[in-house]
């Protein structure tokens, strides 16, 4: 009776939730859905585990996950939606979007993300909670430890998105996403018309945002810890030489200040060569340091460059080099990083993965 092996299987309705895991541990980890006990042939065992197994699996639900959802739920794919730390993504801590096409009068950023959530679920998507510590592939099955947990699937989506780099100062914190703090020119500043702000940050997005905030705000002063900029020539000069942006070189961040309702009301700063410190009033700040993208789990399977954006093949945006592995949106695009952005990224990936699945 030894090809006979049997296992018990604890089964709801058709639910199967056997995992391939099991099959190499040899019964030791069955899922407990409660129900009917049965006997299954080891060879059953195996086959079930694959059907099992999900066809697309897409990490995070930014608007790149979320928009992958969507086509691939269309395309009845059935997709798996695995929500990091931050469920909805970077729109979330937006209060309103104008620049999203569709939307005559703005939206604010978490319904928009309910929105889209709602869309895909509308299409079959699923959504579970559970952050990935890693990928392994073997024999074309994409596996994702989450802890004690893993998820098997044939295609994996990347959408996991990038956070920006915050400075870690008292108040910043507190006044973040709502309060005068933010990190979206693009999304916040036509909320500061006439106003003074600061732009922390000394590099190409620094005075992006400082040279668009003079559109909307009376003034704009632009805090860098150096005395030169990082920034490449061209956006360099046109900051330094605009009449609306005033430099504060050598210049350290200590504080964000809030006012008697707990709205920004200046930057404590200190001057990095005398030591001496101040406080430049301001009603917004708005802090370019950079983004971190979210992809150390993908380290040594993904190339990534050098600040961890994952480099996509070439020729595409969102082939990552390994078969039915897609990234999209924020973790690979270091260069535009918008919402419309990573929506097309999340809408490629699902299209690339549909097909390679019809390849299959
Ligand atoms: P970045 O080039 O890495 O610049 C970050 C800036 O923040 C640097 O000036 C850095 O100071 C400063 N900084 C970092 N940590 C800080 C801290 N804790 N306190 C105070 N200041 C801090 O990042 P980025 O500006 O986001 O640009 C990222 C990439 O995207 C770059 O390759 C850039 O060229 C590209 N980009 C291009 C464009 C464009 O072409 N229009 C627009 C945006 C971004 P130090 O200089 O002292 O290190």
């Amino acid at each position: 009776m030894e090809d006979l092996e049997c296992v018990f299987r604890w089964v709801i309705g058709s639910s199967v939730r056997l995992r391939e895991r099991n099959v190499s541990e040899k019964r030791k980890v069955l899922e407990p859905d409660a129900g009917a006990i049965i006997f299954l042939h080891r060879s059953q065992f195996v086959a079930d585990a694959f059907e099992s197994m999900e066809d697309v699996i897409i990490l995070g639900t930014g608007c790149a996950g979320l928009t992958a959802a969507i086509y691939t739920g269309r395309a009845q794919l059935n997709p798996l939606v695995l929500e990091g730390t931050q469920p909805g993504g970077q729109l979330t801590t937006t209060s309103e979007v104008e620049n999203f096409p569709g939307f005559p009068e703005g939206i604010d950023g978490f319904a928009m993300m309910d929105n889209l959530r709602k869309q895909a679920a509308r299409f079959g998507a699923r959504y579970a909670h559970a952050k990935v510590d890693r990928i392994e592939m073997a024999d074309g099955v994409k596996r994702l430890v989450c802890g004690e947990q893993s998820y098997e699937a044939k295609v994996v989506i990347v959408a996991t998105g990038a956070r920006p780099r915050l400075l870690g100062i008292p108040g910043e914190e507190e006044m973040f996403g709502g309060k005068g703090v933010t990190t979206c020119a693009t999304c916040d500043g036509a909320f500061y018309r006439d106003m003074d702000v600061v732009v922390v940050g000394g590099g190409d997005s620094a005075c992006e945002e400082a040279l668009f905030l003079t559109r909307f705000c009376s003034k704009v002063t632009l805090i860098h810890r150096r005395d030169s900029l990082r920034a490449s020539q061209i956006m360099a000069e046109r900051a330094t030489t605009h009449e609306k942006i005033e430099m504060a070189w050598n210049t350290l961040p200590q504080a964000v200040m809030a006012d008697e309702k707990g709205f920004v009301r200046g930057m404590r700063v200190k001057d990095a060569v005398s030591g001496a410190e101040r406080e430049i009033p301001c009603k917004g700040a708005f802090i370019a340091i950079g983004h971190i993208p979210n992809t150390d789990f993908v380290e040594g399977l993904l190339e990534r460059d050098g600040d961890g954006y994952i480099v996509p093949e070439t020729g595409s945006q969102v082939k990552t080099g390994l078969e039915g592995l897609f990234a999209a949106g924020d973790c690979v695009d270091h260069v535009y990083r918008q919402a419309i952005t990573a929506a097309g990224m999340g809408c490629q990936a699902a299209i690339e993965a549909e097909r390679w699945l019809a390849e299959q």
